[in-house]
């Protein structure tokens, strides 16, 4: 969207330059009324231009948003570790350690998203995002730091 963008700025800005060139080869023989259409037509153009800017520039912030959640992520990757059905945060021995994570928005969307509790007569957890449902057993809660001690 955003490159489509920059393409109809680019193309208004162009109308608007053709206008000028217009109005200045025609020198003084140029008639006010002419003059006033081609000024319109300028506008116009300038306004497209300034419109396919703004969407431009919201397209590039929600990029660069992107780029700082993935950048983030990837800076996580080595501080997750997968157990059973889950996604844990590691200790330094690289074991799982807390809550379960999603791992279907960990492994496509690379958002880490705390499971929820199915309540007592659930057999699953729950992802609140992508509505994934995990069976209790594969995705512990509150799991221990347990083989070195
Ligand atoms: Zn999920």
């Amino acid at each position: 969207v955003s490159w489509d963008a920059i393409s109809n700025a680019l193309s208004s800005v162009d109308t608007a330059i053709r206008v000028i060139k217009a109005i200045k080869a025609a020198d003084g023989a140029i008639e006010k009324a002419e003059l006033k259409f081609k000024l319109a037509e300028m506008m116009e153009a300038l306004a497209d231009a300034k419109e396919a800017l703004s969407e431009s520039r919201d397209a590039r912030q929600a990029l660069f948003d992107e780029i700082a959640r993935l950048k983030d992520a990837l800076a996580k990757h080595g501080m997750i570790v997968r157990q059973l059905d889950a996604y844990y945060d590691a200790t330094e021995e690289g074991e799982a350690k807390g809550d379960p994570y999603c791992t279907r928005c960990w492994e496509i969307e690379h958002r880490l998203v705390h499971l929820i509790r199915g309540d007592r007569t659930d057999a699953f957890h729950h992802c609140a995002v992508c509505r994934q449902k995990y069976s209790r057993r594969a995705s512990p809660f509150s799991i221990e730091r347990r083989g070195l001690e």
